[in-house]
């Protein structure tokens, strides 16, 4: 499955473009313990879990055992909410897209 509709209809890839705009990487803080030191990111990738998350309502769907079984939901309990935050985010990257770095001051 290289995409799936999300329950408000969106359509969600999970594969195609390099790097993914709607996949997050997240590790438990255990297995991140297991480096130190110098890394290679490869590593850290391997180690990490696949999670995307919709950009229309702002659900998350996390690939706990792999690619091979169905992800795990987790939605937002203010789906509004989650949609305003997520609005206001877009925005300040927007305003910011012109400084050397627009994630570090948001
Ligand atoms: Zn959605």
């Amino acid at each position: 499955m290289s995409k799936f509709h999300c329950v408000c209809g969106n359509l969600i890839r999970i594969s195609g473009l390099i790097p993914n705009p709607d996949e997050w990487k997240i590790i438990s803080d255990i297995d991140f313990d297991h480096f130190e030191g110098l890394v290679d990111a490869e590593n850290v990738y391997a180690s990490s879990t696949s999670m995307f998350r919709c950009r229309n309502c702002g659900c998350l769907w996390v690939y706990w055992d792999g690619f091979d079984n169905p992800p795990q939901l987790y939605t937002p309990s203010c789906p509004s909410l989650a949609r305003a935050a997520q609005r206001s985010y877009l925005d300040k990257i927007e305003r910011r897209a012109g400084s050397a770095d627009p994630l570090l001051t948001l």
